[in-house]
């Protein structure tokens, strides 16, 4: 593949750049030998690829906090980077960008099992934040499938979710405090390691923020006791509609299961081969997961499958033994891998209120009819969190650009019932131009300033969330 051509200009400014980094940086932390920015040109969005001017490797705050600076004072773009596990091009940087990665800031620097906290750097993995704590009993509740390669830091950008959402809450509700680093290399402390912090609630704007306004390098996180127990169960059904009036169904009746995940018949049948998770061959299926007690267990899934016997299920099974439960999830966590093996495809994030899936899900196989591109659905369908994934042929001229229609159309179909463009993913460089559907101009105008704020020069994470037109308007 050729490399984008970067002009004598900005050549001769990396240069400059290069050897002011080297005064604040080990060798080793500093990448920018062309052949291997490669290895930064996209995050888990492959459509998109440009290799960056250079990616940085910081090991502390006041590393990043050097860096930060002088990419400020030479107006030089920065792309904060966790995994680089964004599925919304969140993490993709432009030819003139610095990539700082955050993956050496992996330190535990406290636990309190008192308090039920844990402090750390945000370059480590989610997975490994359990797994820092499980010997005695907690756990860290978001649980992106992603979770074994994405970072906290990616998890508070993107304020991810995950399966367990459902009763546990997202990022944001399970994240106290950071340490942000500002694009002037300002370090602030925001929240703090209990529920409520003293003024105002400047970490409800950080989470979810993806890059604009800082970059996070340490967090302090909420951990919880691990649950008595856990139950999932199987729900099959002959179509996919009947599924979603079961799922709003549960939720109206006001059960509080840990987990409601769907899958259709596309991806059942992929994630099977792949993982074996004994998932029955339906139209579309559902794992109910609740928590407690055995008692409490047997409690709620009576009404649970009260609920689902009555749309008829094809198959309704409980798991029996903490080896099928463990399949049943390695099956879902697997869905999007397995997926990836047989096809191509874009994975959409849109959110719609529960009641609303028959609706979305109708029109999903209708715009699927009228594209001519087939589609996987595999979603938190208890918080109405869907991922339809569009399949097409990368290789094939004119199919990416369809297939971008076509998800466009669906999550415009996401906003028209009350839903929104992004559940968990963010908007990153694939949604970006879809704001103007979700948002009026005033909407918007109250975001950009918030970026002003922060990033008065607009240097971070550039060409994201907002719109193209906006940005260019705002920078002049
Ligand atoms: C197979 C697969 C399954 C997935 N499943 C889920 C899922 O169930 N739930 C879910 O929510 N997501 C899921 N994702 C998407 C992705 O994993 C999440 O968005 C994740 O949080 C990204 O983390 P990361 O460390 O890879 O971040 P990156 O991709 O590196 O970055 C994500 C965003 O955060 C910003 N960012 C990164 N580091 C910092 C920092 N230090 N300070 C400020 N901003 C920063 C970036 O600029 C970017 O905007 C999945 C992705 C894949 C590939």
């Amino acid at each position: 593949m050729e490399m984008p051509k970067v002009d004598p200009f900005t050549l001769a400014k990396k240069d400059r750049l290069i050897a002011r980094l080297s005064e604040v940086l080990p060798e080793d932390a500093i990448i920018h030998a062309v052949e291997e920015t490669r290895a930064y040109e996209c995050d888990a969005l492959t459509a998109y690829k440009c290799p960056p001017l250079a990616a940085v490797l910081p090991r502390s705050t006041l590393e990043v906090s050097a860096v930060l600076k002088i990419c400020h004072e030479m107006d030089i773009p920065v792309v904060p980077r966790g995994s680089g596990t964004s599925l919304a091009g969140g993490a993709l940087p432009t030819a003139d960008s610095v990539i700082l990665g955050v993956a050496r800031l992996t330190d535990v620097l406290e636990v309190d099992y008192d308090d039920r906290i844990i402090r750390l750097q945000t370059g480590r993995t989610n997975l490994s934040v359990t797994g820092a704590v499980e010997a005695d009993g907690f756990f860290y509740a978001p649980d992106p499938s992603s979770q074994l390669a994405c970072a906290i830091a990616g998890n508070i950008g993107m304020n991810s979710g995950g399966a367990h959402c459902l009763k546990y809450g997202v990022t944001t509700n399970n994240l106290l405090g950071v340490t942000l680093v500002q694009m002037d290399g300002t370090v602030v402390e925001i929240g703090g390691a209990h529920m409520d912090s003293a003024g105002m609630d400047l970490l409800g704007v950080v989470c979810g923020s993806e890059g604009q306004l800082g970059v996070v390098t340490e967090a302090t996180l909420r951990i919880l006791p691990k649950p008595e127990g856990a139950r999932p169960v199987l729900m099959a059904f002959d179509d996919n509609e009947t599924a979603g009036a079961c799922v709003a169904d549960i939720i109206k009746a006001g059960v509080l299961p840990v987990a409601i995940e769907f899958m259709d018949r596309p991806v059942i049948r992929a994630t099977e081969a792949f993982a074996k998770a004994g998932y029955p061959d339906a139209e579309a299926l559902l794992i109910v997961e609740v928590e407690g007690s055995e008692d409490e267990i047997d409690e709620q899934l009576e009404v649970i499958e009260k609920i689902a016997r009555s749309h008829n299920p094809v198959e309704l099974r409980r798991s029996t033994s903490e080896a099928e439960s463990a399949a049943i999830w390695l099956g879902r966590k697997s869905a999007f891998g397995a997926m990836g093996q047989i096809n191509d495809y874009m994975c959409l994030d849109g959110t719609i209120p529960v009641s609303e899936l028959p609706v979305v899900l109708r029109g999903i196989g209708e715009l699927s009819k009228k594209y001519g591109l087939d589609v996987g659905n595999v979603f938190h369908a208890g918080d109405g969190n869907m991922h339809p994934l569009i399949l097409f042929d990368a290789n094939k001229p004119g199919d990416l650009e369809l297939c971008e229609e076509m998800g466009a159309e669906i999550l415009k179909l996401c906003v028209e019932v009350g839903g929104c463009l992004t559940g968990e993913h963010g908007v990153g460089v694939e949604k970006r131009d879809l704001m103007h559907h979700q948002f009026n101009p005033g909407d918007m105008e109250a975001q950009l300033r918030i970026k002003d704020v922060f990033d008065p020069k607009w240097l971070l994470n550039p060409a994201k969330v907002f719109p193209l037109d906006v940005t260019a308007a705002r920078r002049g």
